[in-house]
């Protein structure tokens, strides 16, 4: 019933916008959030090029994959277009899960349109007629409002026969967001991450080549083809292309979201945001990594160990055991139990940290076995939620030892 009644209300009425907060505020906008969308203009550009050329100019712009590992785009696509199979699927990755990030809430809620023509683009480049949007179960208020986008762009002509687009509403699974676990949620199967390879491109939902790409990257794709390769790709660094949205939380003066060229320094963006006495900054999430002072002259890209679009900054009023901690009991709460190492694994996490807060005594001893339980976890566990668990304990590990606590 709690269901029916959010769904048949629109965003606003169900949770208003001081709700969102700082969430969908644009602090700092760039070209991808300023530009002057004109609505089908992209898929027009698409509709005069091959397949292979579609594919190119994504190639050209050099769009990488912003969920958060920035695989390269077009040899996504190249690879599915290839497969000889006829049904294929594109899919919109919109389960945005991973705490502290916020960025594609503000596509879903403010610029859908333009994630649905990347979409549409992408259908068209590898030959597919159907695709899903699997929206994160926590957005289920904007279910309405998406639902309503997506007969919107079926009016203006972006969906039609040739392809068409299903909404799907996650069930508030951490582990969906990952690929395949997705996938297997999407097939109305219990979302556990299977075996890659294949990948998806060969063989994805139903079995069939499917292109799965995060809710920026289509956003992104939409802008490349009214905007020019170009465009997109005389912005950023010499191997991460672009400009991206961070979503900034935590002890500064102006949370919110910062479109900032590829390889931007942490530092300018901290600065940018107000951030004052910072003591640490999780850059990319939990499963990202726990960055000290001495880290702040990295750049925002896919190249240093801070990819961005999560920057959750924490001054010195904080206690950097229990952010750890934080994010450790997070890992427990959502392993999704399938493999050994880490569904015992980020349990045993859990207490070793407690252990080490508590007795500090043996905390030379206790600090050796989590270092050996995270290389474990990192080596035999089944998918990055158990390969890298462990990280946010290593860094504060790290810290501990160079401050001799
Ligand atoms: P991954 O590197 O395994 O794969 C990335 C993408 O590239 C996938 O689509 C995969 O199919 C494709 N790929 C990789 N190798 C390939 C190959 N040889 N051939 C064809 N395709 C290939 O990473 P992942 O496990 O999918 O994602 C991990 C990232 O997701 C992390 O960086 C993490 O920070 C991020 N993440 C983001 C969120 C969020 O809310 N946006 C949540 C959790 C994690
Ligand atoms: Fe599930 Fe964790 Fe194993 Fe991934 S690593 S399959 S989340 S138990």
């Amino acid at each position: 019933d709690f269901c029916n009644l959010i769904r048949s209300k629109t965003p606003l009425e169900c949770w208003p916008e001081s709700w969102f907060g700082i969430n969908n505020v644009v602090r700092h906008s760039g070209p991808l959030t300023r530009y002057q969308y004109i609505p089908g203009l992209g898929i027009k550009n698409a509709q005069g090029l091959t397949r292979e050329q579609i594919i190119q100019q994504v190639g050209d712009a050099g769009l990488r994959g912003l969920g958060g590992a920035g695989f390269p785009t077009a040899f996504k696509w190249h690879w599915c277009e290839q497969q000889p199979e006829p049904i294929k699927y594109i899919v919109c990755n919109a389960d945005e899960g991973e705490p502290g990030t916020f960025k594609d809430r503000f596509y879903l809620t403010k610029q859908m349109d333009r994630v649905i023509e990347g979409m549409a683009i992408a259908a068209r480049a590898v030959g597919a007629r159907k695709g899903y949007i699997y929206l994160r179960g926590e957005y289920l208020y904007l279910y309405q409002a998406i639902q309503q986008e997506l007969q919107h762009a079926k009016q203006i002509g972006i969906l039609n026969d040739l392809f068409e687009i299903e909404l799907h509403l996650g069930a508030g699974a951490y582990i969906c967001g990952e690929e395949s676990a997705l996938i297997e949620s999407l097939q109305g199967k219990r979302g556990i991450p299977t075996s890659k390879p294949p990948y998806p491109g060969e063989k994805g939902l139903f079995g069939k080549p499917t292109v799965v790409n995060n809710v920026e990257t289509f956003a992104s794709v939409t802008y490349i083809f009214q905007e020019g390769s170009s465009a997109f790709h005389s912005m950023g660094t010499e191997k991460s292309k672009g400009s991206r949205l961070h979503s900034v939380s935590g002890d500064c003066e102006q949370p919110g979201l910062y479109e900032l060229p590829q390889g931007t320094p942490l530092s300018k963006l901290l600065s940018l945001c107000g951030a004052k006495a910072t003591q640490c900054v999780q850059v990319g999430g939990p499963s990202g990594q726990l960055l000290f002072p001495d880290q702040f002259d990295t750049t925002l890209d896919f190249e240093g160990p801070g990819h961005g679009g999560a920057i959750m900054i924490f001054d010195t009023s904080r206690s950097v055991m229990s952010i750890t901690q934080n994010f450790s009991n997070f890992f427990r709460h959502e392993s999704c139990g399938f493999c050994t190492p880490c569904r015992a694994g980020t349990v045993a996490l859990t207490h070793l940290l407690e252990r080490y807060t508590k007795l500090p005594e043996n905390r030379q001893q206790t600090s050796k076995d989590l270092l050996e339980l995270t290389e474990l976890m990192n080596k035999s566990s089944h998918c990055g939620l158990g390969k890298t668990a462990g990280q946010p304990v290593a860094s504060m590990l790290r810290w501990a030892n160079d401050h001799d606590r």
